[in-house]
């Protein structure tokens, strides 16, 4: 900007340093030049008269003056020349001035030097003896005058610049400062150059399109914090190289990171290879998906590229924790396993048993023998059929009549149908306290037996199986305690799954299916309820299950 307003003052002073001097060179020039004409007339006037009375005598006086006296006769022949010798000095007939005097009695002209530096005035009057009297004098042209100033024109238009410089750096000091304090947080509220305000008002106008927008973005940003946080998949968003630029909080539990990830490499939240080969795979061909574990938990990445007119902007990646649905499918697959086996071992029992029996190898005495081994048999078919189709209604979530049930008179009556085998091992049958709960009859049934049976099933010969009822301010509370075998630590936690026995033989042998506890579980889960096992080997066994009364 200095540089600018410095250009314009030089440019101006100097146009005005140029004209001035111009002007005024030509006027003086020409204001000096009449004079000096004038006063050459009363020379040449001086000298005429002189000359008229005393001859050429008089003119021989005014040598040396500053200007030169010549003295032609008619035929153009010089007489006298005060400044030469006029056998030396050329006809001087065709000369404008002399001309003009032979002819009007006066003559004028002037004439540029070869060179066009000086300039010479010639002034003629004819004498009365009939010759002509010229003076000329000679003086510098204006061009040479103006050649000869230029040393003090180059010093002025030094002098301009050092002072437009000066009034520059002034003039830009005064311009900017206040644009320097102006506050363009509120242009409207600067007090400033009344030039300024269409600008202000300007940056007003955008101030004021710029909040509407970062406004709108901000809110839409707020939206997408809020729809991912909210996700219970994790979603992580990257760009073409793998830099993090947004990462839900779902997924920084799953990578057990914060935000500080985000800008970072990829490789800072999480160092699996799997995983980032699937990204790079994913950038490459544009989608990958990958099941792998994070935590003792089971996730299936899913990786899409983004891209947008041809360019690949980054990739999303949805996690999606798919624990349960593997350990269902493992479940499953164990119990499909685990079924066909249990099956399989009574059926090829019964018929090696038909078998035999059929080719006449069984001896006669032996029959009734054979025939109940293949009764038990189908019997525990039976039973591993109920149990399983049991377990499956229960996996439907099979919802039967809830009604309030008695649950002292439902083991009473378990109780009774148990007898037999309890007396068959001298195991004592006690109940104590009693409740009452709303509850699938059938199933709370199927509860009590199980865990009286296992009561039964697991003691030792004359030991007990106490069954306690106990209603509390909320809960309905259930304990079936024996004095039998008791279960290992290590194995407390595992009865209830579907076919898992701690003594395969012995549970075989007592005609268990391995399934009881996984009935007992789901049909206490059905009602809410919880159970926990406490046991130590040989020293008994209790299940307690607490039921919520407000079920
Ligand atoms: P099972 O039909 O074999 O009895 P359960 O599911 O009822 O199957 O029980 C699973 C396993 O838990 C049993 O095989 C047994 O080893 C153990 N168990 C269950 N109840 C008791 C108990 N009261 N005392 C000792 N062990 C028990």
């Amino acid at each position: 900007m200095t540089g600018k307003i410095f250009r314009a003052i030089l440019t101006v002073a100097l146009i005005v340093l140029v004209i001035s001097l111009l002007t005024v060179t030509g006027f003086l020039y020409d204001y000096f030049g009449t004079i000096q004409e004038k006063e050459l007339r009363d020379q040449l006037n001086f000298a005429a008269v002189g000359t008229e009375a005393l001859g050429i005598s008089f003119l021989e006086k005014l040598r040396g003056e500053n200007y030169r006296l010549t003295l032609i006769q008619e035929d153009g022949r010089v007489l006298f020349d005060t400044d030469a010798d006029p056998q030396t000095v050329e006809n001087h007939r065709d000369r404008e001035e002399i001309q003009q005097a032979f002819w009007g009695g006066t003559g004028h002209s002037s004439r540029y030097s070869s060179t066009l530096t000086e300039k010479t005035t010639y002034e003629a009057v004819r004498l009365t003896d009939g010759t002509v009297l010229r003076i000329s004098v000679s003086h510098y042209t204006s061009w040479l005058l103006l050649l000869g100033m230029i040393q003090p024109v180059l010093i002025i238009g030094l002098l301009a610049a050092v002072l437009s410089g000066l009034l520059a750096s002034s003039m830009a000091k005064k311009v900017v400062a206040p644009l320097n304090t102006l506050d363009l947080e509120h242009p409207l509220e600067n007090d400033t150059y009344p030039e300024l305000s269409p600008l202000l008002h300007r940056i007003h106008v955008q101030h004021q399109e710029i909040e509407i927008q970062i406004k709108n973005l901000q809110q839409k940003n707020n939206e997408f914090q809020l729809v991912t946080d909210n996700m219970g998949e994790g979603l992580v968003l990257l760009n073409e190289n793998g830099i993090v630029l947004t990462i839900n909080t779902a997924a920084k539990k799953i990578f057990q990171t914060d935000d500080n990830c985000i800008g970072e490499d990829f490789l800072t939240v999480d160092r699996k290879q799997d995983l980032h080969n699937s990204i790079s795979q994913a950038l490459e061909t544009g989608h990958c998906s990958l099941k792998s574990c994070r935590n003792n938990r089971e996730y299936n990445f899913d990786i899409n590229r983004i891209e947008s007119e041809g360019k690949v902007l980054g990739a999303v990646m949805l996690i999606f924790d798919i624990t349960l649905q593997s350990e269902g499918e493992r479940r499953r697959r164990e119990f499909t396993a685990n079924v066909s086996h249990e099956l399989k071992t009574p059926l090829q029992s019964i018929i090696g048993s038909t078998e035999l029996l059929e080719n006449n190898m069984v001896q006669h005495h032996d029959i009734p023998r054979f025939l109940g081994h293949i009764k038990k048999q189908a019997t525990r078919l039976l039973h591993l059929i109920q149990d399983i189709l049991r377990l499956s209604q229960l996996d439907e979530g099979i919802e039967l009549n809830r009604e309030t049930v008695d649950l002292r008179s439902l083991t009473e009556e378990i109780i009774d149908s148990l007898e037999v085998s309890a007396q068959e091992k001298n195991i004592h049958l006690n109940l104590e306290g009693n409740a009452h709960m709303q509850g699938m009859k059938s199933l709370l049934y199927e509860i009590l037996y199980n865990l009286i049976d296992n009561g039964i099933k697991y003691n030792i010969p004359g030991g007990d199986v106490t069954v306690s009822l106990q209603e509390t301010e909320k809960n309905i509370v259930v304990s079936v305690s024996d004095t039998g075998i008791g279960i290992p630590e290590e194995d407390h936690s595992r009865v209830f799954e579907r076919f898992y026995r701690v003594d395969k033989s012995h549970s075989k042998s007592s005609g268990g299916t391995g399934l009881g506890l996984s009935i007992v579980k789901h049909g206490v889960e059905l009602h809410k309820g919880q159970i926990t096992v406490e046991s130590e080997e040989k020293m008994g066994t209790t299940m307690t299950i607490v039921f919520p009364k407000s079920e």
